[in-house]
């Protein structure tokens, strides 16, 4: 084990010109959220090196055809577990259209990466765009592929930096430590599947698996054994977010049924128009001692050979070596507004645990602040009153009756966090015609019509008649 500690180059050279107090920054995660955090941090005029476990930049939107085996990860510390990072299936269309997914200076609309411009283009076309940004944000010239990070934690007896254990494809042979004086971490939050755990499930004969390891409906395809008999598939799909919706309706086109169950379906139970073969149900209630799956409406019960869990994803940051940060609930805590950790404020920070907002926004927005907190031109509270705003905010969500596991989901919040990130670097509120693309885009998603991606263009122009 080599340890090295980073001495700042000279001149430390920035797009917004050297910040009053340039710092040594590791960035952990090269996917959206590590780059654009890299170019924030680079424009402030810190020096930074990003960490990429993979060979490539882009995260989640590098489709990987592998997939973990069922069940993956759910004992994270397994050997293998949680082996694949990506959770994209072959056919993804982005859910929101490119206006919501670019970067301030880089935009994804009105250019084409990867020859597919459509507005809601597939995963290719988002990749493209990623490595595009790397390349003409001059980040891509400080991250380190193939580098894993696995271990961050406070350099003993300088309490205010930090070490960074990481290692090469050599593994534990090549492991090396480097001493940074901030560290931001842009792991990624879509890889460790959180599945329910449903009544009866001992009681359960058929497969499982979760959105994680879905790729191409191939495997539910009914299959004609002989002349007489034939295996046919029967897919209850658990929960209804976008992956669910798109999921369910790639794979009604060759199951035999499939079953969507989830708790936001009460004012639409029953067969759905737009998929083929698809029924709505609420929650699943139990697995019955004969095998067959009751819902909690009250239909009849049915047998079905498989679950598809499409039910989201657990925090998950094994290198953390750090006191007074945990995941507990799937509520990653304490930090204040989701970005940094009271105790170790400014210099170990989080950017991307937000979901249910314009994520890529969200990222830029939170790298800004984090990069000027670390250069002194973003005033935080002190550890007492960060603290204390924490508690302020679960109380909030208790008082709401938002389950712990929900913290980061900001609905319905979404636009106040924001816009009070936004006011941190001096930045206005989100204008109102974003606020109502997004919010557009999630009642397409709700709708189960898939037709909105192809005419979403027609309809605006519509609309703007
Ligand atoms: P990731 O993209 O996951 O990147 C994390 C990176 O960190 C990875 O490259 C990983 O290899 C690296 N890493 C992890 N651990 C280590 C380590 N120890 N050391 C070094 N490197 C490490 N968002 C949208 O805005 N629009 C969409 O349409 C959309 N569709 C989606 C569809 C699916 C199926 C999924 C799963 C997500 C979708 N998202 C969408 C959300 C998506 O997660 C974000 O858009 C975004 O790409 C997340 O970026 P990230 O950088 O936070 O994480």
């Amino acid at each position: 084990l080599t340890t090295r500690s980073h001495p700042l180059p000279p001149t430390v050279h920035g797009t917004g010109g050297a910040a009053p107090m340039p710092r040594t920054v590791a960035v952990v995660g090269a996917g959206a959220a590590g780059l654009v955090a890299a170019r924030e941090l680079l424009r402030e005029g810190h020096a930074v090196t990003v960490f990429e476990r993979s060979a490539r930049v882009g995260g989640t939107w590098a489709y990987d055809p592998r997939s973990d085996p069922y069940p993956p990860c759910l004992d994270t510390a397994a050997p293998g577990a949680a082996a694949v990072h990506g959770s994209l299936y072959a056919s993804l269309r982005t859910n929101l259209p490119r206006e919501l997914m670019g970067f301030s200076g880089f935009a994804l609309a009105g250019r084409v990466f990867a020859g597919d411009p459509r507005t809601f283009p597939g995963h290719r076309e988002v990749l493209a765009f990623l490595d595009a940004f790397a390349v003409e944000s001059g980040v891509a010239g400080r991250v380190r592929l193939r580098a894993e990070v696995v271990r961050v934690g406070p350099l003993a007896g300088h309490g205010e930096r930090w070490t960074v254990a990481w290692r090469g494809e050599g593994g534990v042979e090549e492991e090396e430590e480097e001493v940074f004086d901030a560290v931001v971490v842009c792991n990624g939050h879509c890889t460790v599947p959180l599945v329910p755990k449903l009544r009866g499930i001992g009681n359960w004969q058929g497969k499982q698996m979760h959105s994680h390891n879905y790729r191409t409906p191939e495997p539910f395809q009914d299959q004609v054994q002989d002349a007489v008999s034939v295996t046919v598939s029967i897919v209850v799909v658990v929960g209804l977010g976008a992956s669910g919706v798109d999921i369910a309706r790639e794979i009604s086109n060759v199951a035999k049924e499939v079953h969507i169950a989830s708790r936001y379906t009460e004012d639409r139970l029953g067969k759905v128009d737009t998929f083929q073969n698809t029924w709505l149900h609420s929650e699943v209630d139990c697995i019955q001692d004969d095998g067959q799956v009751r819902f909690s409406e009250g239909s009849a019960s049915i047998a079905a050979d498989t679950f598809l869990y499409c039910t989201g994803y657990r925090y998950h940051f094994p290198f953390l070596d750090v006191e007074g940060v945990t995941v507990d609930g799937n509520r990653v805590g304490p930090l204040y507004k989701h970005v940094f950790p009271p105790k170790h404020a400014p210099n170990l920070s989080f950017v991307g645990l937000p979901v249910k907002t314009i994520m890529f926004q969200s990222f830029e927005l939170e790298s800004r602040w984090v990069a000027r907190a670390l250069s002194g031109r973003a005033e935080l509270p002190g550890e007492e009153a960060m603290a204390a705003a924490v508690e302020e905010d679960y109380r909030r969500m208790d008082a709401a009756g938002k389950p712990k596991r929900h913290t980061h989901a900001l609905m319905p919040d979404w636009v106040e966090y924001m816009d009070w990130v936004a006011a941190q670097v001096g930045e206005p509120p989100m204008e109102a015609r974003r606020r109502e693309i997004y919010e557009k885009a999630l009642r397409c998603i709700w709708s189960l019509d898939d037709s909105y991606r192809d005419s979403w263009e027609e309809e605006e122009e519509e609309e703007n008649r």
